[in-house]
C-alpha cells in the first residue's frame, strides 16, 4: 500500500476546490485546513435540528432550538459601567421569551420593531423573569409559510472568517469527491472487522451529513457506528503519534549522573522539614532516570502544597553536584522569584541566577554570559528562557514547573534548546515537568503517554483541610466581618478579584477599585494590593510585606493562583467564583491552610447561580482532593477546558472525547501495538491524518 503523498487525493491543496483562492486558503490555515483530507477530517463538533419549530410555551433552559415568534415590545437596559443591552420580548399564542443582545447596531435595532415576526435558533436560559435566548441567530420571517430544514444541521468548528456555510460547501464538494472511492482506509480489515465498524468512506459520509431521522441526541453523545469508528480511529492515531514520540526520544543520548547517597542524604539533612514518604519515593523514581543515558521524560503531579518544589531540588542537588546546569522554567514571575529565593537557600546566592522578560540591556548581557559560560548552574526563570539568545552550557536537567500554563511546544522547544555537545555526544536534557493540575489516571496514560509517571499523593503532616462555602454577593456584609475577625486574632487574608471582561487592564481597575474600596469599609486592617500590571518589584515588595505581616488582607488578581507561600494566612475570599474553572479556584485555594491552623475559602457568586454553577462550586465544598475537584470537572466540562490545551494544540480532538470515550483506551492500545507490528506502513499516514500538522511535534 506504498502511496506517493502528491498522487493522491487526499494530499491536494484546498485550492482545488470551487471557492477557494489564496485568501480563504489562508482563512482555513488558521483551522489547520491546508488539503483535501483536511476538509473531510474537520468534522461536524454537534448537530443541531432546526427541522421543527418548538412553541415558545413549550421551551426547556438548555437545549438548543428553533423558535418562532412576533416581537411584543423592544427595549434598551442600562447595565452599569456604560453597558447597555437590547431587550426583545417574542411570544407566539402558547407564551413568550426574552431575546437579548449585547452588542447590536441602530440598523439591527431598526430591524427588530414591534410586530416583527422572527424566527430565531438559540439555547434559552433562565432570565430574570422569563427564559431567555442571549444572542439568538434570527431572520426576519413574513407567515409562518417559510419551510424549515429538511435534514440535521452539522455544526463544524469555525474560526474568524470562516463560516458554517463554506464549511458545508467545501466538506459537499469534498464528499462528492470520495465517494468515487479514492480515499485509502488504513484501519486494517481485521480491526475493522473485530469492532464491526464500517468503512472509512461510509463512515465519513453519515457523520458529515446524517439522515434525517437520527436521533440528535445520540448523535451528539457520539454514539452512532460511524462515529465510534471515526473517534477510534482518532484515538489510535494520538497513541500511535505518542508512542513515536516517546520512542524516538529514547533513543537519545542523556547525561547519566551518578548520585551519591551520603551527598543527598546531607541535602536533606538541612531541610527545616522532613519529606513526606510520597517525596521520597517520587525523588527515588526521579533520581533512577537521571542514572541512565538516556533522557528522563516525567511528570510529576502533586496537590496544591504537596511540596513539589523540594522535590526538583533533589534532583537539582545532583546535577549541579556534578558540575552541569539546572534549570526551572515557571509560568509567573511571582512563581520564578519565589523558587528563585528557595533555591537560593539551598545551594547559595552565587549558584543561582534569575532570569525575566523585564532583564534589559547590558544587565541581561551579563546574566546570559553567565548561563552561556556555566558560571550560574541554577536557572530559573520564566518563558524568558526560551529566547534564541539564551544558550546553556551544559544543562542536563529542565524542570518545567505547572505544565499545564505552557504547551507541548513550548515544552519541546526548550529541550531542543538545551542541546549540547559534550565531546562527540550530543546530549539532550532530561525533563520533569510538575503540575498541581490533577489528571486522572486514565488520561495520563493517553494524553501523557509519552511521558512517566509520578505522583505525591500524600501532604505534608499537619495541614488541614480548607473549609469552603459558597454565599452569594448579597452576603458581602458577613464575608466584610468575618474578614476583620479574622484580621484581629492576628490572621491573615486574600481577597482575589475577578472579572469576565479579558483584558487584563481592566481586571488591575477593577482590583485597584476592591482594594480603595475595603481599605475604607475595613478600618483597623492594613490592606495591599497586588496585580498583574504592577512593576515586577512592586510585586515582590507587596508579596514580601504580607510574608512579613505588615499587610493583613491582601487584595489580588488571579496573579496570585500559583507561587504564593505565606503559611499564616488563612482566609481567602474569591469573587466571581462561578467564573473561574474549577481546577484554577482549587489552585487559588491552595494559598490558604499552608499553616497548622484553621483555614476557609469563602467563594462568592453573582446571583442567580446556575444549576451547573451550583454544582461545580458544590463539589470545592465537598472536596478538598484536587484529584476528586479534577475529575468532576473534566465530567462536567471536558478535557481541553480542564487542562488548558484548547490552545496549544495537545490533545486537540476531532471527534473522541478522553473522558466519554474512556473505554475504548484497552482496546486502542492494543491495537496501537498491533499496528506497529504488523502494518508499520499505516503508522504515519494515520497519524498525519488525525493530528494533521500537530505531528510535527511528534519527530522533534
Ligand atoms: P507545591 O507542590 O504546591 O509546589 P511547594 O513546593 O510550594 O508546594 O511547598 C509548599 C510549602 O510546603 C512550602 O512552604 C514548603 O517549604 C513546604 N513543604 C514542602 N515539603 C514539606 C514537608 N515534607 N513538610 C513540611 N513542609 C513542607
Ligand atoms: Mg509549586
Amino acid at each position: 500500500m506504498q502511496v506517493d503523498d502528491k498522487e493522491t487525493l487526499e494530499y491536494q491543496s484546498v485550492q482545488v476546490l470551487k471557492g477557494v483562492g489564496q485568501a480563504v486558503a489562508e482563512k482555513l490555515e488558521r483551522l489547520e485546513i491546508y488539503n483535501i483530507q483536511d476538509v473531510l477530517f474537520h468534522l461536524p463538533m454537534r448537530y443541531e435540528d432546526r427541522t421543527k419549530i418548538t412553541a415558545l410555551g413549550a421551551l426547556q433552559p438548555g437545549q438548543p432550538v428553533l423558535v418562532e415568534g412576533i416581537i411584543e415590545h423592544s427595549e434598551i437596559k442600562f447595565m452599569g459601567r456604560g453597558r447597555r443591552s437590547l431587550l426583545c420580548y417574542l411570544s407566539d399564542n402558547t407564551g413568550g421569551i426574552v431575546l437579548r443582545f449585547f452588542h447590536f447596531s441602530k440598523a439591527q435595532q431598526a430591524r427588530l420593531a414591534n410586530g416583527t415576526r422572527l424566527r430565531c435558533f438559540g439555547e434559552a436560559r433562565r432570565g430574570a423573569a422569563r427564559l431567555e435566548i442571549i444572542h439568538p441567530e434570527y431572520q426576519v420571517v413574513q407567515q409562518s409559510d417559510e419551510t424549515v430544514e429538511q435534514s440535521l444541521t452539522p455544526v463544524y468548528p469555525k474560526t474568524e472568517g470562516v463560516h458554517q456555510t463554506l464549511l458545508k460547501k467545501l466538506s459537499d464538494q469534498v464528499l462528492k469527491k470520495i465517494s468515487r472511492g479514492e480515499l485509502v482506509d488504513w484501519l486494517p480489515a481485521a480491526v475493522a472487522e473485530k469492532y464491526r465498524f464500517p468503512d472509512l468512506v461510509s463512515a465519513l459520509l453519515r457523520v458529515h451529513r446524517p439522515d434525517k431521522d437520527e436521533n440528535v441526541f445520540a448523535l451528539n453523545q457520539c454514539s452512532s457506528k460511524a462515529q465510534q469508528r471515526l473517534l477510534f480511529e482518532e484515538l489510535l492515531a494520538h497513541q500511535l503519534s505518542l508512542l513515536q514520540s516517546r520512542l524516538a526520544t529514547k533513543q537519545t543520548t542523556a547525561k547519566k549522573l551518578t548520585i551519591d547517597e551520603d551527598d543527598h542524604a546531607r541535602f536533606l539533612r538541612q531541610l527545616p522539614f522532613q519529606l513526606t514518604a510520597a517525596q521520597h519515593r517520587v525523588i527515588g523514581e526521579i533520581l533512577a532516570d537521571l542514572e541512565q543515558s538516556h533522557p528522563m521524560l516525567r511528570l510529576v503531579q502533586g496537590d496544591v502544597g504537596s511540596g513539589k518544589t523540594v522535590v526538583a531540588a533533589a534532583a537539582a542537588r545532583a546535577v549541579i553536584d556534578g558540575g552541569y546546569q539546572f534549570a526551572l522554567m515557571a509560568p509567573t514571575e511571582i512563581l520564578a522569584e519565589q523558587h528563585f529565593s528557595n533555591f537560593k537557600q539551598w545551594f547559595g546566592e552565587e549558584r543561582c541566577l534569575m532570569l525575566s522578560g523585564k532583564d534589559k540591556g547590558k544587565k541581561r548581557e551579563q546574566k546570559l554570559e553567565r548561563i552561556a559560560s556555566g558560571n550560574s548552574q541554577i536557572i530559573i526563570g520564566t518563558h524568558a528562557l526560551f529566547q534564541d539568545d539564551v544558550a546553556f552550557s551544559s544543562l542536563v536537567l529542565l524542570v518545567v514547573d505547572e505544565q499545564h500554563r505552557f504547551g507541548v511546544h513550548q515544552r519541546l522547544a526548550l529541550r531542543e534548546k538545551g542541546r549540547f555537545m559534550a565531546g562527540r555526544e550530543d546530549i539532550v536534557p532530561h525533563q520533569l515537568i510538575m503540575t498541581a493540575t490533577p489528571i486522572p489516571r486514565s488520561l495520563a496514560m493517553t494524553a501523557y503517554a509519552d511521558l512517566d509517571y509520578s505522583v505525591i499523593d500524600e501532604l505534608p503532616k499537619g495541614r488541614k483541610p480548607v473549609t469552603t462555602v459558597v454565599v452569594s454577593t448579597g452576603r458581602r456584609d458577613d464575608v466584610i466581618a468575618r474578614i476583620e475577625k479574622a484580621c484581629e486574632n492576628g490572621e491573615q487574608a486574600y481577597w482575589v478579584c475577578t472579572l469576565v471582561e479579558e483584558s487584563e487592564f481592566l481586571q488591575c481597575q477593577a482590583a485597584e477599585v476592591t482594594a480603595a474600596q475595603l481599605s475604607k469599609e475595613l478600618g483597623g486592617v492594613r490592606v495591599g494590593l497586588v496585580h498583574g500590571r504592577m512593576k515586577q518589584e512592586q510585586k515582590q515588595s507587596v508579596v514580601e510585606r504580607f510574608k512579613n505581616c505588615e499587610i493583613d488582607l491582601l487584595v489580588a488578581t488571579t496573579v496570585i493562583e500559583v507561587g504564593v507561600d505565606v503559611p499564616n494566612a488563612s482566609l481567602m475570599v474569591i469573587e466571581n467564583a462561578e467564573r473561574l474553572g474549577l481546577a484554577q479556584l482549587h489552585q487559588l485555594r491552595g494559598r490558604v491552610g499552608r499553616g497548622g491552623k484553621q483555614s476557609a475559602c469563602v467563594l462568592m457568586y453573582q446571583a442567580p447561580l446556575s444549576e451547573m454553577g451550583k454544582q461545580r462550586l458544590g463539589i470545592l465544598r465537598q472536596t478538598n482532593d484536587g484529584f476528586k475537584v479534577a475529575e468532576k470537572d473534566l465530567e462536567l466540562r471536558g478535557p481541553g477546558e480542564v487542562l488548558g490545551t484548547r490552545q496549544t494544540g495537545l490533545m486537540q480532538m476531532r471527534i473522541a472525547d478522553i473522558v466519554r470515550d474512556e473505554k475504548w483506551f484497552p482496546e486502542v492500545k492494543k491495537t496501537a501495538s498491533y499496528i506497529i507490528s504488523h502494518h508499520p506502513q499505516a503508522v504515519k499516514p494515520l497519524v498525519r491524518r488525525w493530528l494533521g500538522k500537530a505531528d510535527r511535534f511528534a519527530n522533534v
